[in-house]
């Protein structure tokens, strides 16, 4: 049974396996997700807003009902503006949980609606995330078992 449109957040600076992981299997759940780049301008980041989501929508190219999109602003406002009340968030490890429980919460507080579904990755992307990717990118190792060939390739272009 699947269940109408979900939105999953996040930085994708850059993509990787991980949240591809995570994207395959809300896509098999759900009838359509949102993938959406958040475009928060504190953060230091290694990709733009356009280049993240270019990025994306590449290494999502023949998924029919997944989408690429960005948003600023507050989640909830966005999730509202998309019709629906579905989160996706991903649970690497009990370190994440503390964070993401904390987000999930609040943003219950702000919208009673809204409801966080978290999806595990396989195991072996449970110590995978963007700055491990950023990181090994600045001392220029080999990130290829990380992310997709053409994020790999834009990493190397950016040394
Ligand atoms: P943030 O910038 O909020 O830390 P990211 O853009 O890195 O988030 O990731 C968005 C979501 O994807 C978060 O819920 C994060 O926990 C999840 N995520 C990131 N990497 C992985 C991974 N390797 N396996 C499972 N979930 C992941």
């Amino acid at each position: 049974m699947k269940m109408k449109t979900a939105v999953y957040p996040g930085s994708f600076d850059p993509v990787t396996f991980g949240h591809l992981d995570i994207i395959d299997r809300a896509a098999k759940i759900f009838d359509h997700l949102i993938v959406s780049v958040f475009a928060h301008s504190t953060k230091k980041h290694m990709f733009s807003i356009d280049e993240r989501v270019a990025m994306l929508r590449t290494a999502l190219k023949g998924k029919k009902n997944v989408t690429v999109d960005c948003f600023e602003g507050l989640l909830v406002d966005y999730v509202k503006k998309k019709k629906t009340s579905v989160v996706i968030r991903g649970l690497r490890a009990i370190s994440d949980l503390e964070y993401e429980f904390q987000i999930a919460a609040v943003n219950r507080t702000l919208s009673p609606g809204i409801e966080t579904v978290f999806f595990m990755p396989r195991q072996r992307y449970t110590y995978l995330s963007s700055s491990v990717v950023r990181d090994i990118a600045h001392f220029k190792g080999d990130v290829s078992k990380l992310v997709p060939p053409h994020v790999a390739k834009a990493i190397a272009a950016r040394k």
